[in-house]
This record gives C-alpha cells, structure tokens and sequence, in this order.
C-alpha cells in the first residue's frame, strides 16, 4: 500500500537549508558569520524559492492553469528553479535570458528541458530588455497554447518576497535562536533581502539589515546617497539591480556596502580552499558584505548572509586564467586552472 500523506516530493525540499558557520571570516572578525547554504536547494539555488511561491501564488490566482507553460525573464537561477519546479508539477518553461550570462547556466536549463532563449543584454528602458521581451512572449504564448502561458514576473510579483518571508526569515530566525543581530546579502531582484528582513524585523526590530551589492548596481549609491547612480561593473551574475524593485520597495536598509569583484572573488576562491564550500560570485559579494558589518558593529555579533549557488555554475569563468585576466582579477595559485 502507498501512503502519499506520508513521504514528500521534491518542492518539499525547497528550504529548510542548513545555517553554516563560516570559521575563517568567523575569526578574523570576532563575531559569528553564518551562510545559509541555499545552493542545496533541489534547482542548486536560493532561487528555488522564489520560484515555488511564485508558482504556488500563479496557481491559487487561477493565473496558471494545469499543464499551462511558465514564461520568465531571468539571470538563469529564476529559470531553473521554475523549471526543476514546473517538472515536478507539470508546467513546461519557457525561459527568456541576457546573452552575457554564464554558459553553464544555460546548458543547465536546457538539460530540464526548458525552453531557452537568449537575447542581446540592454538596459532596462530598452523595451527589448528581457524583462520586457519575456512580459510579451508570455502574453502571446497565453494566447496561442490550449492550457495557456503565466509570466512569472519576479522583480516586482510580490509573492516572490512573501515566500522569504515565510520560510528564509523564519528559518534564520530559529536556526540562531532568535540571536541574530544583522542579516545582509546582495539583490537581484531584492526578494531575499526583503522578504527576509521583513520577517526578522517583525520579531526584532533591533535586527540590522545590510545590503551587500557589486559595482555596476544603483542600489548602494541610491541607499547611501539617495541617488541610483551606477559606477563600474562586475563579473557577479543575478544580482545588482538599477532600480527598485517594487519586491525591495520599503526595505530599511541601515547598512549598505559596496563590494569590488577585488575584494568578492578572493573571498569566492577562500570560501572553496579553507572552507570546502564551492560558492559563485554573488557569495563571495554576500560575505564581503557580512565581514564589512562584522568590522562595523564589533565583535561578538551574529551575521547572517547566503550561500546563492555553487563554483560550477560559473565553470567558464571563475576557473579559467584568460577570462580572469581579462578582468584584471589576481589568479589563485593554488587552482589548476590549466
Ligand atoms: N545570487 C544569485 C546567484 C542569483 O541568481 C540571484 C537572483 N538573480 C541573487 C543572488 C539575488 O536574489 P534576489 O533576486 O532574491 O535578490
């Protein structure tokens, strides 16, 4: 006899990562730096989350129906998430990108069978922009299908931050027993930062919030300064944004950094050599950020920040010498980069 009630299927494995103490950045500062492992998500990204509360969210609307296609503009972890979710639940994808994304990531959805297509990466304002171009394929899609076609819409569909709420915040929240004091990370599409800091400030307003972000985003200059105003650029994918989103719209944040990829992809390479935790750019971009408050707020704090995605969906970057020298990045000795 089977018992459905009694065994999970894969989107109930979505969250509940483990909280890892980061011993080097730990001790260096004096205080407790923690990652939040969510590259051991099903998708191997914090993106899984988003993507479930999105499709859970789309299916309460009577937005997407059964057997209906996912459409989604999206760095490549918002896709993947959508489409390890949309398998397990019967949902094709489809799956608008910029074409200046890491090619791992797209032999990654292709390999779940969703449907990609890349398109030349522009600014936002530009109604070519895949935010847009996937808005539109979307509505043509609903359109054309018997089951119909859903835009995801992540930047500004709220039930991206609701999901971090109700399970990141939450879970960081009880992981520490209620003793942490600041959580920071980067934003994409500011759904983590938010919805987590909603929910840790809802428990303990004295929670410091941070944002950790890269050259090339608006963001740090716009919450230090008041100005979105971008400077630079960075190899970190999926997140750094030039606007707000409507998902990060009202997030206090007390504490914004900005991280050069000279000082992120070190730490990145640090993360993988003394730690044994294979981490991708925006990590290394988190961690900055969290021992940047460390040396703010004095020893003997409770950090927490994430751990997006693995090393090995950067393969073609993070570990080859003539695409790190062309970036001015110092080469780590103790790889073989070959
Ligand atoms: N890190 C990585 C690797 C990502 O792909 C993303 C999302 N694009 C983020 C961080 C940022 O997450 P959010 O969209 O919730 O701000």
């Amino acid at each position: 006899m089977t018992d459905a009630t009694k065994y999970r299927a894969l989107v109930d494995f979505i969250g509940n990562t483990p909280l890892i103490r980061l011993n080097h950045v730990s001790e260096a500062t004096g205080c407790e730096i923690l990652g939040k492992a969510e590259f051991m998500n099903p998708g191997g990204s914090v993106k899984d989350r988003a993507a479930l509360g999105m499709v859970r969210d789309a299916e309460r609307r009577g937005a997407l129906k059964p057997g209906g296609t996912i459409v989604e503009g999206t760095a490549g972890n918002t896709g993947i998430g959508l489409a390890v979710v949309g398998n397990s639940l019967g949902y094709p994808t489809v799956i608008v990108m910029p074409d200046n994304q890491s090619r791992d990531k797209v032999d990654t959805l292709k390999s779940y069978g969703a449907e990609v297509r890349l398109v030349p990466a522009v600014p936002f304002k530009d109604p070519n922009h895949f935010v847009h171009q996937s808005k539109r394929l979307a509505e043509e899609l609903d359109a054309q299908l018997p089951q119909g076609a859903c835009w995801a819409g992540q930047f500004d569909n709220l039930a991206n931050r609701e999901f971090h709420e109700q399970t990141t915040g939450p879970e960081i929240w009880e992981q520490t027993g209620g003793a942490v004091d600041a959580f920071i990370c980067s934003v994409g599409t500011g759904g983590t930062l938010a919805g987590t800091a909603r929910a840790l400030k809802a428990r303990n307003p004295k929670v410091t919030i941070g944002l950790a972000d890269p050259q090339g985003s608006a963001l740090y200059n716009y919450y230090r300064h008041g100005e979105l105003k971008a400077e630079g650029s960075s190899i970190s994918e999926g997140i750094g944004n030039s606007r707000v989103t409507a998902n990060l719209e009202g997030t206090p944040i007390e504490a914004p950094f900005q991280i050069p990829d000279s000082e992120s992809i070190p730490l990145v390479y640090e993360l993988i050599r003394r730690e044994g935790l294979s981490v991708g750019g925006s990590t290394g971009v988190n961690v900055a950020g969290a021992v940047r408050l460390a040396r703010e707020l004095g020893r003997g704090h409770v950090i927490v920040t994430l751990l997006c995605d693995t090393a090995l969906r950067y393969r073609a970057r993070l570990f080859n010498r003539a695409f790190l020298e062309s970036k001015g990045l110092a080469l780590p000795d103790w790889l073989d980069l070959g």
